[in-house]
């Protein structure tokens, strides 16, 4: 059903970037094979689900939504792909994103945007516009993104789904292709906080694959899910997310969400983190600088694109050519950007200044988490803008992520989830919930609640 539906309206929305019919039709038997037999099959069994285009695939295209790896077969999967694969996820294909999860709309995916379910002229936010796309247009019930400043909160906001950043090292980045190493972060997408969290729990867990991977036991996040019981939570609502700049019914809509939790026993009181105004310009900062390095295993021999291989070429003169070819615009920004951050000279008044105020992000909500149990904001400050609005300016694109970018920096975990439709547009509003790292759980608690 969840393939007709995708034959049916992804030309026009444009969420996936590869289907694999044949791939989901053999998974969705050998469930059901399994199923005959008598095997104990787990609660996500069968179920289909819309993979970003940024996870390994053994054997399925996987391009990050750039050209430089059109044509690469990855010869393994991501710890990611493999635990769904394991619990009987049907993964029916890759889905769009902006090139390697640099954007805020997924315009800057090499194979043309992706429209929002809601209003196909606007954009379905970025970079993992994709999963959120095929959630709001019922093309799969569950999808997986990642998220470095915001791509699995910013989409789910605008298509009126959810999404979740777990902790960072809370889900294995192994295989996961790298953008910002210290900030990148995959996790669950759904319709509701419950999908979620049984998606969540399914990726979720140590891996010795992954450095960074987090050992210690996976917060119960489906207990909370299906709690939802607020009464005597502490909830702070952070001062510096609002006001000016914030669109009239996103705002309406937060408070009202606010009010909501209010009379479901929770105790609200207002929350300031006076540093989080420098979080954009060190994420700015330190994203592009990883980027540069990570980017730089692209070099025509190894992965995808090779153009100017003519046997006259130097390997520098083919590694430039491809890189040329193979980047596009956003991308080659960063890499100078990150370049020039990190060059000497240079490295300790952007790179440094900018880790140091990553610490003052992080101790802004210790002092927070000393007094409420989580935080919450509106997840952007608009609803879904316009197609081609902002595609030229990088600074309105940034904007977009101000209220989720401290939370990979501290390395904490925050969802997204519906809170109403603003009443100027029409349009699905965000809800963003903040919780301390390895507190995963009181996301869906508070989720739960709201929905
Ligand atoms: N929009 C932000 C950026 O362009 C965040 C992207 C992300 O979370 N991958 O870097």
């Amino acid at each position: 059903a969840h393939l007709d539906r995708i034959s049916e309206v992804d030309a026009k929305v444009h969420a996936f970037l590869h289907v694999d019919t044949d791939g989901a039709l053999a998974a969705a038997k050998a469930v059901d094979d399994r199923r005959a037999k008598g095997d104990e099959l787990g609660p996500l069994a069968g179920v289909p689900l819309a993979l970003k285009d940024v996870f390994t695939t053994e054997g399925v295209p996987t391009t990050v939504g750039s050209k430089i790896l059109e044509g690469w077969l990855p010869p393994y999967d991501a710890t990611v792909t493999r635990r769904l694969k394991d619990a009987g996820v049907v993964i029916l294909g890759k889905t769009n994103m902006d090139e390697f999860a640099m954007g805020s709309s997924t315009e800057n995916s090499a194979y043309g945007p992706t429209g929002n379910p809601w209003d196909l002229t606007r954009i379905p936010g970025g970079s993992g516009g994709g999963s959120a796309a095929a959630l709001a247009a019922f093309e799969a019930p569950l999808a997986i993104g990642t998220d470095t400043g915001g791509s699995i909160r910013q989409p789910a906001a605008v298509t009126g789904t959810v999404g979740v950043k777990p902790t960072y090292g809370g889900v294995s980045r192994y295989g996961l292709v790298a953008f910002s190493s210290s900030l990148d972060q995959g996790g669950p997408c759904a319709r509701t906080v419950l999908d979620a969290a049984l998606l969540h729990a399914a990726i979720a867990g140590h891996d010795p694959k992954d450095s960074t991977s987090i050992d210690a036991p996976v917060p119960d996040v489906v207990g909370a899910a299906r709690s939802g019981d607020v009464r005597g939570m502490r909830i702070g609502v952070v001062k510096e997310f609002g006001g000016e700049g914030y669109q009239a019914g996103v705002t309406q809509r937060f408070t009202e969400a606010v009010e909501l939790l209010r009379e479901l026993g929770a105790e609200v009181v207002e929350i300031s983190c006076p540093h989080f105004q420098y979080a954009l310009p060190a994420y700015y900062l330190i994203a592009p600088s990883e980027a540069s390095s990570n980017l730089a295993r692209f070099d025509a021999m190894r992965y995808g694109l090779r153009v100017g291989d003519n046997g006259d070429r130097s390997a520098e003169e083919v590694m430039s050519l491809t890189r040329e070819a193979g980047f596009g615009p956003e991308v080659k920004r960063r890499i100078m950007l990150g370049t020039y951050a990190l060059s000497s000279g240079y490295y300790d008044a952007y790179y440094g200044q900018a880790q140091k105020v990553r610490t003052l992000i992080s101790r802004d909500f210790d002092a927070a988490f000393a007094q409420v149990d989580v935080l919450v904001s509106p997840t952007t400050p608009t609803t879904a803008f316009p197609i081609g609005e902002r595609a030229d300016d990088p600074m309105a694109m940034y904007l977009a992520d101000l209220c989720t970018i401290p939370s990979n920096l501290a390395g904490n975990a925050a969802m997204s989830l519906p809170c109403g439709l603003a009443p100027e547009d029409g349009l699905p509003v965000g809800l963003q919930i903040i919780a301390p790292t390895m507190a995963d759980d009181r996301l869906y608690k508070v989720g739960a609640a709201v929905e």
